[in-house]
């Protein structure tokens, strides 16, 4: 799923990750438990957004093709989980790996 900023900035989010920080309360608590918010075992495959739309002026809200649709993504998380790839993906450059 790509996202673009107002300032241009577009980032390519990784479902999977999206869904494991599924921001709503049953998930977080989930969490807290240390169980998996995802796959279960009637996860469909492979993990799809069926619906997607805006809530509010500050958030997303993503519904997921296995129904689980009460996750509000703020675009300000969403932005800083942007901006924390992109330092990953400077430091990758910066650093290339070296062949031996
Ligand atoms: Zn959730």
């Amino acid at each position: 799923m790509t996202i673009t900023f107002l300032d241009g900035m577009a980032v390519d989010f990784n479902l999977m990750e999206l869904r494991l920080a599924c921001p709503c309360a049953t998930c977080r608590s989930m969490r807290d438990k240390a169980q998996a918010t995802w796959p279960t075992p009637s996860s469909p495959q492979p993990l799809r957004i069926s619906d997607a739309e805006l809530h509010g002026g500050w958030g997303l809200r993503l519904v997921w093709n296995d129904g689980h649709g009460t996750g509000i993504y703020p675009f300000d998380s969403l932005r800083s989980w942007a901006d924390e790839h992109e330092q990953r993906f400077d430091a990758e450059k910066a650093d290339p790996p070296s062949v031996i």
